[in-house]
């Protein structure tokens, strides 16, 4: 008789937790791998599966208008042991989904090692395993010597102990009556890259005003463990102005090779330069503006931004301790590492950015596995989705050069066709991303409830 194969995952963090679930209810028998208690990391406190290492919310809980609802709700309709859970620990928030975090990660906990299907071995995975089916899902914090590992086995270019997260804004918020598109020296072969970057013009009195408020703005500090080891090539905003009033000048902000469109006549004496984040268009960074300053006063101090006035941001900026892998250049749309497609990654580690996220990427990985592990075909997951969106941003709409870690948001989803676009029918366009994602994410889930009766 053949032995029945196991599936292994490594980190009992959001995405581990919800992975082994969701494979365990499929009928694989799943070992979970975890470090702690033994090996701590600076951010966890205790040895519980799905502790949650910071704030205690998993954001807005609305999800017929706004993206990380949308993921709550397609998460609860797969029957996810995180949302389960966070629902019964629930505390009052408002519209937002915050935890009561001690008994629910007590509660994770009690319902992986109370399946029959799942055994936990605490234990500190050190290399990258050859045989059998895996999942690495060991977050933003995974231990010195795993990330050395798959270092080894991809490249260290491909791998990052820090994120320097520039801002991203949505495309059709920004006003193009002042802002032009045009790549310095009109460089490329094509219109298309010719016209690549979105430029925001200011003059001396603007530029002066900008770096006098990004002084003073309000900043935060790194924690303790996390070490302020910036890369020369990511320095904060911030840290290069306080280097000399001129660093950003002749830094990202330099207005040289550019002409703006609407004044062609009135060179800039500084132009802030915003690059594509997708292939959709629908998401800018600002080029170079990765910074420390808290959100509140990034909102004000990017308001001062000619074009970026009332600007929206997908997300916006920061620099933080996290492991995570070029997954746009290293995974399948299976999430397997195309090197080695015994392995799957799953959580933070694969570039998205969140508990609800980290879990919801566990959710895909572990379906997935299962399924793979069983000989079933599994259609790709519909990127109408708000799961479909996140993962074919992470494994293949991102760029890979440029690959920072993202929140879910409705700049990820393929736009509606005839839905009215701007600020006016936002409202209206979210409820129709919203209703489109949820028949989609039922028709995907069909199949699936009925291979397992
Ligand atoms: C300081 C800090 C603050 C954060 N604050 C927030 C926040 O407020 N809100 C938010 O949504 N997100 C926050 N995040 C991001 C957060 O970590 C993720 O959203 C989420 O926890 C990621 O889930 P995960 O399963 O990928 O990783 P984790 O939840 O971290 O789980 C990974 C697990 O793998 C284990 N592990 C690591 N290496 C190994 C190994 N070699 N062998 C075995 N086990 C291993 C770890 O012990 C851990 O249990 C923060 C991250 C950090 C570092």
């Amino acid at each position: 008789m053949a032995m029945e194969q196991h599936l292994h995952i490594i980190g009992g963090g959001m995405a581990g937790s919800e992975a082994a679930w969701q494979a365990a209810n499929a009928g694989i028998k799943v070992v979970i791998h975890e470090m702690r208690p033994k090996v701590g990391t600076f951010a966890h406190r205790t040895g519980n599966l799905g502790e949650m290492v910071c704030s205690n919310s998993f954001r807005s809980d609305d999800h017929e208008q706004n993206a990380v609802g949308l993921l709550h709700w397609e998460m609860r309709a797969a029957g996810g042991l995180i949302m389960d859970m966070a629902e019964k620990h629930r505390l009052p928030a408002g519209g937002a989904l915050a935890v009561d975090r001690d008994p629910f990660a007590e509660s994770v906990t009690a319902a992986l090692t109370a399946h029959p299907n799942i055994s936990v071995s605490y234990d500190e995975i050190t290399t990258l395993p050859k045989d059998g089916h895996w999942i690495i899902a060991t977050g933003p914090l995974t231990s010195g010597a795993l990330a050395a590992a798959i270092a080894a086995e991809t490249g260290t270019e491909a791998l990052a102990f820090f994120d320097a997260i520039a801002p991203i804004v949505y495309h059709e918020t920004v006003n193009m009556d002042v802002a032009w598109m045009q790549s310095r020296y009109d460089k490329g072969e094509t219109v298309e890259e010719q016209t690549a970057y979105l430029n925001c013009p200011m003059t001396k009195a603007q530029y002066e005003d900008f770096i006098d408020a990004l002084l003073a703005a309000d900043k935060t500090e790194f924690k303790e463990g996390e070490t302020a080891g910036y890369f020369d090539g990511c320095l904060p905003i911030e840290v290069m102005a306080e280097r000399g009033r001129e660093t950003l000048r002749f830094g990202p902000m330099k207005p040289v090779g550019l002409t703006n469109a609407h004044d062609p006549g009135n060179k800039p004496y500084a132009v802030v330069q915003l690059r594509r984040d997708n292939a959709l268009g629908t998401l800018y960074n600002i080029v170079g503006f990765q910074t420390k300053m808290k959100y509140g006063a990034q909102k004000t101090v990017f308001a001062m931004i000619p074009g970026l006035e009332t600007a929206e941001f997908a997300r916006l900026g920061g620099i933080h301790r996290n492991t995570f892998i070029n997954s746009p250049s290293l995974l399948d749309d299976q999430m397997r590492l195309r090197s080695r497609p015994n392995i799957r990654f799953a959580g933070q580690i694969t570039g998205v950015e969140g508990y609800v996220e980290s879990a919801a990427m566990g959710l895909l990985a572990g379906r997935m596995a299962a399924a793979e592990l069983q000989g079933r075909s599994l259609s790709p997951v519909p990127v109408t989705t708000a799961m479909g969106a996140l993962v074919s941003h992470i494994t293949g709409g991102a760029e890979a050069k440029t690959f920072q870690p993202m929140n879910v948001n409705f700049g990820l989803f393929p736009p509606l066709d005839g839905v009215k676009g701007g600020r006016r029918g936002r409202k209206d366009r979210y409820k129709a991303y919203t209703d489109r994602a949820k028949a989609d994410w039922q028709d995907w889930l069909v199949p699936q409830a009925l291979a397992a009766e």
